[in-house]
């Protein structure tokens, strides 16, 4: 029987290089075709969490210490990396990383999964394309020279190219305008829509990203304070005060 939910994360407690818990018992779920963020401020666990999600802790001297998650109801706490990815989970990480002396074109092939046709690839780059037209008009440009904003459509569309199940995303507003913001999490929420992708999104900008998810998680110290609707965290005076103000 399928799980309702893609992911579970239950009680996981994370070790930077043996001594470091930087998170702390942490438990959040993300439902089949949700969409969740999780919020909190800088140092909280945040991208901690989606490390021990994608397995991407390793590279950086750390481990699951205590825990266990689950992706579509297989248990992954201890998988290698590229096995998740072969799953279908897809991390976006920290600062829109792209090929910079590849145009957006070269840098959504790149991304491809090996085994893709000339025809699926085709498709999926016009789909691409048609999510995000901005990237359409640069698509023979070098990347370096796209803006910010633009970038963090091509890292998004980066991840897509590999047909994810569940999207992660890190901070994808971090720097960009506010108008920017608005249009990438409005794309985001429409992909999320109708292709039915699990999407989990981690954010400081609480006030963008509860706009678009139906739940949230607050993180502080490495430990989940808060749980609930986008609707009662965006009514929450905690919430309001100290992470909606600046916007
Ligand atoms: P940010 O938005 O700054 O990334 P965050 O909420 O994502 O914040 P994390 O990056 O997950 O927070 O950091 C959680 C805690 O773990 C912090 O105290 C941080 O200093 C520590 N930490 C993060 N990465 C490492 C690492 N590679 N080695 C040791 N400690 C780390």
């Amino acid at each position: 029987k399928a799980a309702a939910n893609i992911l579970s994360m239950n009680s996981i407690e994370v070790l930077y290089d043996n001594v470091m818990l930087a998170i702390k018992g942490v438990s959040i779920q993300v439902p089949k075709g949700g969409m969740v963020a999780l919020l909190g401020s800088n140092g909280a666990g945040k991208s901690t969490t989606l490390k021990a999600i994608s397995g991407l802790l390793k590279a950086e001297r750390g481990r699951v210490s205590r825990g266990e998650i689950s992706f579509d109801g297989s248990v992954i706490t201890d998988l290698p990396a590229q096995q998740r990815v072969e799953m279908g989970i897809c991390h976006v990480i920290e600062g829109r990383r792209v090929f910079e002396h590849l145009t957006p074109d070269e840098n959504l092939e790149a991304a491809a999964p090996m085994a893709m046709n000339r025809a699926t690839l085709k498709t999926e780059k016009q789909r691409i394309y048609e999510y995000f037209p901005r990237l359409a008009e640069r698509k023979n440009s070098q990347a370096g020279y796209l803006s910010g904003g633009e970038q963090q459509m091509l890292a998004i569309g980066r991840a897509l190219m590999t047909q994810p199940r569940l999207l992660m995303l890190d901070e994808p507003s971090l720097g960009l305008a506010p108008f920017l913001v608005a249009e990438i999490f409005s794309i985001i929420k429409k992909i999320n829509k109708e292709q039915r992708l699990s999407v989990l999104l981690v954010e400081q900008n609480a006030l963008a990203a509860l706009e678009i998810v139906s739940d949230g998680y607050l993180i502080e110290n490495g430990r989940v304070v808060m749980h609930d609707t986008a609707q009662a965290l965006k009514a929450n005076s905690d919430i309001q005060e100290f992470y909606l103000g600046g916007g």
